[in-house]
């Protein structure tokens, strides 16, 4: 038992560690341990391998739906889209509606929503390590026909069932991605 718990403090002090070096350092390091592996040794015989690293900057466009996260990361606003046949409103928002095959228009919508499936993570990717366990569920907003796919934060034995009310939640920094709001329980 104290085995395993001393177990995982000395992961998470690496992982601790890992997230605070730079990245310069953290390729240095993989190519430190490609080096002693194996440089200059041919793996099959045949070739003469030798590691080398590449980093790649690039950038991603959002196209149509540019202004729902540049409303997230500048105002802390929510955006939905309304077909400008039917109404329905889309959440998150659509260029078209699928149903009348026209543009919608941009709607600011409630932060407050209703869950409409969800369930709970007890495992995670790096930049989640310290939210597990955490749900994840479709949340549809009060004044909106669809839902989103969205973190959902869980208090102390919380949990979420399908009309569990929550609200948005919005990162300090936001950096213009999914991960810049999530939702919590409101009590
Ligand atoms: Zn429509």
């Amino acid at each position: 038992m104290s085995e395993s718990v001393s177990t995982n403090k000395a992961k998470e002090t690496v992982r601790k560690e890992i997230r605070s070096e730079p990245l310069e350092t953290q390729i240095d390091r993989i190519m430190e341990l490609q080096l002693e592996k194996g440089y200059g040794i041919p793996n099959d015989g045949t070739y003469f391998e030798v590691p080398d690293k590449m980093v790649m900057f690039y950038k991603y466009s959002y196209g149509m739906q540019s202004r729902f996260f540049r409303e997230v990361k500048e105002n802390a606003r929510l955006m939905a889209s309304v077909c400008r046949k039917c109404g329905t409103v889309y959440f998150p928002p659509r260029a078209h509606c699928g149903e009348c095959y026209v543009e919608t228009e941009w709607r600011e919508i409630s932060h407050e929503g209703i869950v409409m499936h969800a369930t709970t993570s007890w495992y995670a990717t790096s930049e989640f390590f310290d939210k597990v366990p955490y749900a994840v569920g479709y949340v549809k907003p009060l004044d909106a026909d669809t839902g989103i796919l969205q973190r959902i934060d869980l208090g102390i034995r919380e949990t979420i069932k399908p009309g569990t009310r929550v609200i948005a939640v919005f990162a300090e920094k936001r950096k213009g991605k999914a991960s810049d709001f999530w939702y919590r329980v409101k009590e």
